[in-house]
């Protein structure tokens, strides 16, 4: 197999690195987070990283109460933790002021199977404030972003698709873990789509959609470079061109 080398994998190329990201897209209309990484309060893996709600809201303009729409890619823990926080003994919505959207797909089949716990902490709690809405996986949140329906990771994954007259971009979600899948679109994260198969599609989807192009890739579990465009190599390979 051919060697894709870092960033994306360890010194010893025996192990991908990952990493979780949030998202803030800022329209001339509205404010939204795409995904809300792992959270706070709940024994969940991966989690350490407690300042990461004090950053986020030092970096959006107007602070946490300034989000006009959180979207949930799919409801992992990875993506959910800070949906909510755990005031006085109560799940409350993190971002007070912000509709949260999930497909309407990815919503029943984790209410369905809530495999990883999510329901009581992430997402309940929203449905108890009537702010969260459950959505088309091709809704359009306003004139410049739109859900893009990719299931395979999950039964109702969607990526997050901005067009602007600056240029357009696409957030990933986990419909790939690691730039290696734009190359082998077979490859499945370790932690298992849910349907191999379609998740395949999905990026086989990606792939064509996006190689050659000037959209903006940004990966949801991509280590720095996070953005980048795909473009194929000498040898063929499908490879992703960190932007930094
Ligand atoms: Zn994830």
């Amino acid at each position: 197999m051919r060697r894709l080398g870092s960033p994306f994998v360890r010194e010893d190329g025996r192990r991908l690195l990952l990493s979780a990201h949030s998202f803030v897209v800022q329209t001339p209309q509205t404010t939204i987070v795409v995904d809300t990484c792992v959270g706070d309060h709940t024994p969940r893996p991966m989690q350490g990283d407690t300042r990461f709600i004090h950053r986020l809201d030092a970096t959006i303009e107007g602070g946490l109460a300034a989000v006009d729409v959180v979207v949930c890619t799919h409801l992992h823990f990875d993506h959910v933790g800070w949906n909510t926080q755990r005031i006085d003994g109560r799940w409350v919505p993190t971002f007070p002021n912000a509709r949260y959207l999930v497909s309407t797909e990815e919503l029943a089949a984790t209410v369905a199977d809530d495999h990883m716990d999510v329901i009581g902490s992430s997402v309940q709690p929203l449905i108890d404030a009537e702010v969260l809405d459950a959505v088309a996986s091709d809704a359009e949140i306003d004139s410049s972003v739109r859900l893009r329906p990719s299931p395979g990771h999950s039964p109702g994954h969607v990526c997050v698709a901005i067009e602007t007259e600056a240029g357009t971009a696409l957030i990933t979600g986990d419909a790939t873990h690691s730039p290696m899948q734009f190359a082998f679109t077979d490859v499945s994260a370790e932690f298992a789509d849910s349907d191999s198969d379609q998740a395949t599609m999905t990026r086989d989807g990606l792939v064509a959609d996006l190689l050659d192009s000037d959209t903006l890739i940004l990966g949801t579990h991509f280590p720095t470079p996070t953005a980048g465009l795909l473009r194929r190599d000498e040898s063929g390979l499908v490879r992703f061109e960190g932007v930094t």
